[in-house]
């Protein structure tokens, strides 16, 4: 594990991009977060920049300019319209790229390279983001225990947790095509819903829908063909994290998940921010994983690793918001549904990608891996609406008055999450939203 700080984390350093340097800021020069973008409007190509401040550093004209020659070959790489050939790179040269930009963006530059620097930032503002990486495989785990002992009680009050849980980190195979990009909008979904009390199914607008607050991890290098990735070595094969919301249409799951589990109650639409925070931005904040009960199971050896044990977990808060159509009428704050977070999940980053290739199957540069909804022991700190709501039997009353079990035409979801802790620069994760129109 390679968790070692350096001078790019210096809770002291400051950039000449001032708006980096308020202490809310999500993007501090600590953080420096990947993005794909263009100036809004243009059609251009996508570009490869960092976030700092309230601003984009053009990292591909950056690298094109000789500014980034300290990390040369990450460099090239940033001179592209995905992150894919940089997630490919691998450790060494991602923390070289980040201490090249950490210099340039610092307020100790030199003033001729301060004002070529100058010349590429654009504020966010002006921007629109494409989607970071192009997304070969989408694989969505289920790493809070909370959130499976609290969704399994409600399909199977029996055995809410399977017996498989504490072995197996849960998984299903997702879909790429429809993951989008914050802000985007999507019709309510359709299909199959058999009420419990009519004899068949019908087609119809999904009457339970819902949201899933998760982070989403890309994946770096990745491995070959038929080579599993050692536990020790998997952190390596995580370029970074973004905000993922995996909308899941409830009452289209009841009726499809059995025998193979969730399909069109899930593919119909997932929602990712467009910044990547790295794994070396969030150095400052690993954990210790989470402490199974001494009654739980060991992991078997391929997945447990001692030092995982000691920092794989990541402390990250993340902020769940829902701005009804009222709200927005009346420019009322979103209201807050719930914060989780992260380090309470029942495996690490780690398990994951060793549990993902020890049949050989080959992860590769850009493949995204969901945490599964996050919610943690205590009621109310949940990741769905169908934990909030008790299976949507206790309706949630909202500040204005109005009512959700599930989510209605008109809501949008907001994800935010950030990192913190003392002796450490606070960062952010920027927004992941999207906004449910009627069913077509
Ligand atoms: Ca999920």
């Amino acid at each position: 594990l390679t968790v070692e700080l350096d001078e790019t984390h210096d809770p002291r350093l400051l950039s000449w991009v001032e708006t980096a340097n308020d202490g809310a800021c999500d993007f501090p020069i600590q953080n420096l977060p990947f993005c794909v973008f263009r100036r809004a409007g243009t059609g251009d190509t996508g570009r490869i920049g960092v976030g700092i401040g309230n601003c984009i550093l053009d990292l591909s004209r950056a690298a094109a300019d000789g500014l980034l020659a300290d990390a040369n070959e990450a460099a090239e790489r940033c001179r592209s319209s995905t992150l894919n050939a940089l997630m490919e790179l691998g450790p060494v040269g991602w923390r070289r790229l980040r201490g090249a930009i950490s210099a340039l963006l610092s307020v100790n530059v030199v003033a001729d390279r301060r004002r070529r620097a100058e010349s590429m930032i654009l504020p966010i503002a002006d921007a629109e983001f494409l989607l970071p990486a192009n997304i070969g495989d989408f694989t969505d785990f289920f790493t809070s225990i909370f959130h499976a002992t609290n969704v399994g009680t409600l399909f199977r009050p029996e055995t809410p947790l399977l017996p498989n849980y504490k072995w197996v980190p849960v998984a299903y195979h997702g879909r790429t095509s429809s993951i989008c990009l914050s802000g985007h909008r999507f019709a309510r979904p359709k299909g199959q819903i058999k009420l419990p009390d009519a004899p068949a199914p019908a087609y119809a607008p999904c009457r339970r829908l819902d949201f899933e607050a998760e982070l989403g991890f890309f994946v770096g290098p990745g491995n070959r063909f038929g080579d599993p990735i050692a536990i020790q070595q998997s952190d390596q094969h995580v370029f970074g994290v973004c905000l993922l919301n995996d909308w899941s249409a409830r009452d289209i799951q009841t009726w499809e998940n059995q025998p193979l589990g969730p399909f069109l109650a899930k593919n119909f639409a997932s929602t990712i921010s467009p910044w990547v925070v790295t794994l070396d931005a969030l150095a400052p904040f690993r954990t210790a994983a989470y402490l199974r009960p001494p009654q739980d199971p060991r992991p078997l050896p391929h997945l447990f690793d001692a030092a995982d044990q000691a920092s794989g977990a990541f402390d990250i808060k993340v902020g769940i918001y829902l701005e009804t159509e009222a709200m927005r009428r009346l420019g009322s704050s979103p209201h807050v549904l719930a914060n989780v977070r992260f380090k309470d999940s029942y495996w690490t980053v780690a398990q994951l990608i060793a549990h993902h290739t020890s049949n050989g199957c080959n992860l590769r540069p850009g493949d995204l891996l969901g945490s599964g909804t996050i919610s943690n022991a205590e009621r109310g700190d949940n990741g769905s609406m169908i934990e909030l709501t008790d299976g949507g039997k206790n309706p949630l009353i909202l500040p204005d008055g109005e009512k959700r079990t599930f989510l209605e035409d008109g809501d949008c979801i907001i994800l935010r999450a950030t990192a913190e802790r003392p002796e450490a620069t606070r960062i952010g994760f920027g927004e992941c939203r999207a906004r449910i129109l009627s069913a077509q």
